[in-house]
């Protein structure tokens, strides 16, 4: 592997590759990154359906000293149903998200309490990113020129005139005798 930018327990960003909770992306295919917070932690819809569980609950509770304890049964189970996720919900702290938006969609790379740390992670990734798209359009600038065997300047290869001396690739052969 090579020479890491950037390495922690859960991560690591070489100029091509990011190792991030196990998975590798290819720095390439990476088209930007951001740090998301996620929906999460306890909000009013969680106390709203904790208080609506409670009160079917012992809505129920009423039911249940009737005959016909069916719908009861019915509401009791509706209680318990709202209470179970607005409770899981309360017990869950919302985090954020090391989203990498790639060529097959978002993923989520890590998921973190600490968007600071994110944040570090986003910089040094951006920074993998930008030095690996300078290296390409050179690279792709050099396949598409040719040097003029005239007066030897640098211009496209589809020319077929030099736009610095005039000499024409059509009319004169490759080879120029004085
Ligand atoms: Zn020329």
């Amino acid at each position: 592997m090579e020479q890491p930018i950037y390495t922690d327990h859960k991560v690591t960003i070489t100029p091509t590759l990011a190792v991030i909770d196990g998975t590798t992306y290819a720095i390439q295919t990476i088209n930007s990154i951001s740090v998301q917070k996620l929906p999460g932690g306890f909000g009013l819809m969680h106390f709203i359906m904790i208080a609506l569980g409670v009160a079917a609950v012992l809505l129920s509770f009423g039911g249940f000293q009737s005959r016909d304890t069916g719908p009861a049964f019915v509401v009791l189970f509706i209680g318990i149903a709202l209470i179970v996720p607005g409770a899981r919900a309360a017990g869950r702290e919302s985090g954020y998200s090391l989203t990498l938006a790639t060529s097959s969609g978002d993923r989520q790379a890590l998921i973190s309490k600490d968007s600071a740390y994110l944040g570090t992670l986003r910089r040094y990734l951006e920074a993998a990113i930008a030095s690996a798209r300078e290296v390409k359009p050179a690279a792709a600038l050099a396949a598409d020129t040719k040097d003029c065997p005239r007066c030897a300047e640098t211009i496209k290869a589809a020319a077929k005139a030099c736009r610095f001396c005039g000499y024409e690739y059509d009319k004169e052969p490759a080879t120029i005798d004085g």
